[in-house]
This record gives structure tokens, sequence and C-alpha cells, in this order.
């Protein structure tokens, strides 16, 4: 078995999308290459991390030191399994930078019965396919231009990438989550042309507030109520299943 990079492993409920609530258990796996400015998890992008933290509720009890095997990662997802647990959560970072270790453990917990869940930026469809074939969910992000995740002329390549993804998901029988970051001042139009484009496909649309971390950000990023129905009334017009969701754990004080 492989051996990858992975920033922390812990059990807690998922803060984000159409499961907000259900317990997962998240692996954080190292490194990201974009900068997206709102990044709630920026220690994550460190690609080679010295140690993994293991957590289970709010506390660290153990820590491992990096690259860790798949099996010991499957020995943590044991470890830290409870009754109510929804899914093993796979996220970063960007957890397709690691491709082949996601793959591994994905398809040891799929031969356990445990339910596999892909977060990612969407910046590869040819990482996407690769592990495609072992997650039950997929939330795919689609970055917007004033995101400033990748320079202006790479932002084209960026969202083919991510609507590629979002069509090998649909295709391979995931259920697909897109996920939006909307700021203060979203053009409506340009969420428009996203929905334009993924009116085919049967997914759940996701509207979720920016969350501002002061000082590093201010709270003037944040987009009004007013601005959200705006767009959510918007999304309606094309798709069925759109929600406004923001981080739920961050108001929780979870991790
Ligand atoms: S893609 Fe995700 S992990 Fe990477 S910088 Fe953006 S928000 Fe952070």
């Amino acid at each position: 078995m492989s051996k990858g990079y992975i920033t922390e492993i812990f059990n807690s409920l998922q803060g984000e999308g159409p499961y907000v609530g259900r317990r997962h258990i998240f692996i954080r796996f190292a490194g990201c290459s974009l900068p997206c400015f709102y990044c709630d998890s920026p220690y994550a992008k460190d690609p080679r991390p010295k140690f993994c933290n293991i957590f289970g509720d709010t506390s660290l009890f153990k820590r491992m030191v990096n690259p860790v095997s798949a099996n010991v990662t499957i020995d943590c997802i044991k470890e830290l399994h409870t009754p109510d647990l929804h899914s093993i959560c796979y996220t970063g970072g960007e957890p397709l930078s690691s491709a082949a270790f996601v793959k591994e453990i994905a398809a040891e917990a799929k031969s356990m019965q445990l339910n596999n869940f892909l977060e990612t930026s969407g910046n590869s469809a040819k990482s996407f396919a690769s592990v495609a074939d072992y997650f039950d969910y997929a939330s795919i992000d689609i970055k917007l231009r004033n995101h400033l995740a990748v320079e202006k002329e790479d932002y084209d390549k960026l969202y083919g990438n991510e609507l590629e993804c979002i069509k090998i998901s649909v295709n391979r029988g995931i259920e697909t989550i897109v996920k939006v970051i909307v700021l203060r001042n979203t053009p409506v139009g340009e969420i428009e042309g996203i929905c334009k484009d993924l009116s085919d496909f049967d997914i759940k649309f996701v509207l979720q507030p920016v969350t501002a971390h002061p000082p590093l950000q201010s709270a003037d990023i944040v987009p009004d109520v007013k601005e959200l129905f705006e767009l959510s009334a918007t999304v309606g017009l094309y798709l069925q299943h759109v929600m406004v969701i923001p981080q739920v754990h961050k108001f929780m004080g979870i991790h």
C-alpha cells in the first residue's frame, strides 16, 4: 500500500451543503495549488506537513509522522468510527492532488461498506475520473472570477475542468453537489451563465455565503440576504435543487 501526506483526520459534523449536521470522518489531505483568498483551511495548503493530527470529538489525541500509509489511515477510520456515521469525507487542501492515495483509501473504505464523499475544487477532471468509481457523493466547487483562484488567462481552463468533473460525477451515478462561494456584489449574470451550463444535469446547487475571518477579511465581503434571495431565485430558473447554506460548523464552533 502507498503512503501520502495528510494534515488531519477527525470525526465531526458536516458543516457545509445539504448533508450539514451529519456525522463524517474527515480526511484532510495536504496541499492545494489554488490561492482562494477566503480559504478557511490555509494550514492544509502545505503539501508536506510533518505531522498528521488525529482528533476525536474536540481534542487532539494522536499525532502521526507523515507520510502515512493507506493502512494506517484505514485504522484511524476504524478508531474514529461512530454509530451515527454518514460518510468518510475526503477533503483538503485538495484531495485530488493525492488522487492515487485517495483511491486506495476509498477502495478499502468501500469494501467496509462505508460511504465515500469527495470535496474538491474540481481543478482536475483527469484526477476526478480516476477516483470517481469509488465515490457515492461529490461536492465540486465552481470558482467565480472574483475569487482570484487562478490568473485571468487560466480561468476558462479551470471552469472547463469543473464542468467536466460535474459531468463525470453525474454520469457515474454519484450524488453531485455543486458549491459556489458567494461574495458581496457577486454578478447575477455570472451565476446565471453557470446555471445555463449546468441545466442538463441532475445536481444540488449550493450558494454558500463566504465566511469572513477577521482580521484577514472584512465583514464587508459577506453578501446580504437580499442578494442571496436574488441569486437563489436566478438559479431556480434553471435548476430544481438550489439551496443557500452558510458554513454551519463556524457558528457551532466545531472543527
Ligand atoms: S481550493 Fe479549497 S483548499 Fe484550495 S485554496 Fe481554495 S478554498 Fe482553500
